[in-house]
Formats: structure tokens, sequence, C-alpha cells
């Protein structure tokens, strides 16, 4: 997008960020104001259909006013308790969350981000395999990680330690020692790469920042199946797929297993608050005692209500419903698109991701829905996301699915060739 285009707002904020934030982020030239439902307005009074939800936190949509009437109460109320005293909408969203996952014997750990989450995921699963693994301690072994190829857990360093994008670990390094990494979608190769010291593998459902990769069907049996008979703790990085996003509460009864260890984040905040945490089962957390861990936010008053709020409209069984039905609508509708330039479409409720030929950049293609109107962000190199708040209506999908295919008929039908 051309610079002169843009209004002397947007130009400040633009101008503003760059002197004086991180420049850790590659941004859009939207400075956005305000949102509502499945839509945004920037500075400028422009409207945009969000068909991001900021990585699929405003499931509910955005300033959902049944969350945020919760929230607002809370806040006015006790808006902190620290851990060393009890918290009863912590009790009561651990009780919610044991009972709503499904989870045998489920604990719960509130965080604040998921990569917080994740961090606290890799402890328990450490200590879990010092206690559990005949650890050789004097040849210096140590409870082993596994985590999938093309994953995302997340940017703290231990998050970061089992990423496999050298691009992500630049300069960063020495990371975790102890993680090795595996085919995601090929359990032979899970099995393979078992050893005696072995504690947990960690792995997304799907693959979401990797490009929306689905693993083949019955992937996940094998792989609950191998954990199982190897005495390996499944984590499942729940993080993006929680929620009806994928047409189910949890992303794993799709695949109808059960795993030891749930990571939530995202939209357990209601898109009001950050807000992480994880399901565990209880033998399997109970490896941590008093002194262990600890976070001065985590599990805060407001948070929990929203979380509780949160499962109270899933139980409800329509936002899955939704996400379901629509998702296959626009799953169908965006199959339908006649365009040179897509090689694939995928997707599991609202959790959709295009992916286009190598030589088409997704993020330029981003770029050009912005003006369209329409807001998402790629994944990986060369897929579009399209995760909506579920809010979002028939008439809203077609909408951004014309305008792909209009932006996509702007592009020379050769440019996929090279
Ligand atoms: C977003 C995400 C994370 C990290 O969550 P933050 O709140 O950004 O720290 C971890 N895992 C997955 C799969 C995610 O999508």
């Amino acid at each position: 997008m051309q610079n002169k285009q843009l209004s002397a707002a947007t130009r400040a904020y633009i101008q503003m960020t760059h002197r004086y934030l991180a420049n850790h982020y590659e941004r859009f030239p939207v400075a956005v104001e305000s949102g509502q439902g499945c839509w945004v307005k920037d500075v400028d009074g422009r409207r945009y259909l969000d068909m991001f939800a900021d990585y699929s936190v405003h499931n509910f949509g955005r300033s959902n006013s049944q969350l945020l009437m919760v929230f607002i109460d809370q806040v006015t109320k006790l808006s902190l308790c620290a851990g060393n005293f009890y918290n009863p909408f912590l009790a009561q969203l651990g009780k919610a969350l044991a009972e709503f996952s499904g989870i045998l014997n489920a604990k719960f750990l509130p965080g604040n981000s998921g990569a917080e989450a994740v961090e606290k995921t890799l402890k328990i699963a450490r200590r879990w395999g010092c206690i559990n693994k005949k650890l050789d301690k004097s040849k210096g072994e140590v409870a082993e990680i596994i985590a999938a190829f093309s994953n995302f857990h997340g940017r703290t360093m231990g998050a970061l330690s089992l990423s496999a994008n050298q691009h992500y670990k630049e300069g960063f390094g020495p990371f975790l020692p102890g993680i090795r990494w595996v085919k995601f979608g090929d359990a032979a190769d899970l099995k393979r790469a078992i050893n005696k010291n072995t504690a947990a593998f960690i792995v997304e459902p799907i693959q979401g920042e990797g490009g929306f990769i689905f693993p083949p069907d019955g992937y996940f049996k094998e792989v609950a199946k191998i954990c199982h008979e190897e005495n390996v703790l499944l984590i499942l990085d729940e993080i993006p797929t929680a929620f009806a996003r994928t047409g189910y509460n949890f992303p794993h009864e799709h695949d109808g297993i059960t795993p030891d260890m749930i990571i939530l984040g995202k939209a357990l905040g209601g898109g009001l608050t950050p807000f992480s945490g994880v399901v565990v089962r209880q033998p399997v957390m109970d490896v941590l005692g008093p002194g262990s861990d600890g976070s001065t936010f985590a599990g805060n008053p407001p948070a929990c209500r929203v979380g509780l709020e949160v499962i109270k409209m899933m139980q409800s069984g329509s936002w899955t419903k939704k996400a379901h039905q629509l998702g296959d609508y626009f799953l169908q509708s965006l199959k339908e698109l006649d365009s040179p330039h897509i090689k694939e479409v995928r997707g599991r409720g609202l959790f959709v991701g295009v992916q286009l030929h190598p030589e088409i950049m997704a993020r330029e293609v981003c770029g050009r829905l912005l003006e369209e109107g329409i807001m998402t962000v790629s994944a990986g190199q060369n897929v579009i996301r399209f995760t909506p708040p579920l809010v979002v209506n028939k008439i809203e999908l077609e909408l951004a699915v014309k305008a792909l295919h209009r932006v996509l008929s702007k592009i020379s039908p050769d440019a996929h060739r090279g």
C-alpha cells in the first residue's frame, strides 16, 4: 500500500510506533480504534470485516456483552487475589474446566499468556519425568520432550526451545536441552523417537502458525496409543483451537482421545483479558508442590469470571454448532473459488486456511484484502488464515470469499508458475 493514501492520523501512529516501539512485528498500515462483533474500525472510521479475531481470540465476538458484564462486575469488586489465599473464582473455574474438559480427575493451573502455559507443561513434564523415568543423572540424562516439526508454541525461551523454525530462534540460544523433533502426522516417527527417558510429546491438534496443517485421520488415535504404551505424557496445545473454533468444545474431541494435559489460552479470556492455563490429569499435576510454581496475576477473579461465563456459553452447544455449520458453508464457498493461485483449502469449523502456490506471498494478498475491507493475516509464507469471530454470518462470509476472488483475479494467472 502507498503511504500517501494514508490519513494524517494513521501516518502519525505509524511514525510513533517506529520511533518508540520494538520492531518485532511487520505491521499492516491500519491503526485499529474499536471493534464490535466481527467488525473493526480504524482511526479514520473505515470498517473492516474481521476474519482474523486476533489469532482466534474473539470466538464469541469482540466486546461480547455477556462477557463484558461479568468482567466489569468483577473488576469493581475484586480484581486480584494472590495465590497465597483461597480464590473462590479460581476454585469454581477449576471445577468447571475439570468437568467440561473430559480429562479424567483433572486439575487446573492458571497462567496469563499462552506461552506461559506452555512453560508450565514443560516444567510439569520434566518433573514428572524425573520421578517416573530412570534417568542416569551421572551421565547428564534429562527427561526428554518430543515436539513436532513446524510447530508453534510461543515465544518465551522454553516454548521457543520447542520450535524447529530457525528464523524464530536466530541469535537467542542456547536453548533447553533434551528436545527432539518428529514429523507431524507421522505416528511411526513418534514411536521411533521415544526412548527410556522420554517424558512427553507436545503437539497441536491442528498446526496453525505452521500453515493450517491437518494430520491424517486416525493419527491422534495412534499417538494416544503409543504414548499410553510407552508411558509418555501426551500434551495438546489447544490454545487457538479450543472453545468451539473447530466445531468442538476442544479439538481433541474430534479425534476421540483424552490427552494427559491440554493447554488453553486465547479465547479462554473471552477477548477481554489475557488468560491461559493447563488442565492436567491429577496424578501428573500432583508433581507440583507448594513453591514449585506461581504467577502474580494468573487466575485473577475477573479473568476467572470470564472463563466461567465462556464455559457456561459453550455448554449451550450453540457455538460449536454455529462453527460447524458456518465452517462447512465457508469451506465449500472457498473450494468453489476458481483461481489458479489457490493450491488447497483446508479447514475444520471456522479454523480455515487457504494455501496459495509458493510464488504467491500470502502476506501481500492479506494487504490487498485489507484494502477491500477484509482483515486477516497469513500463516507461514503461503497460507491465508480465516478465523473470524463465530458471530459472523453467511452474508459476511460471502463478502470475504468475493473479496478474495477479486484480489486473486488481479494477480497475473502466470504468477504462480514463477
Ligand atoms: C498463540 C499460540 C501460542 C502462544 O500464545 P501467546 O498468548 O501468544 O503466548 C502457543 N501455541 C499456539 C498453538 C498458539 O497458537
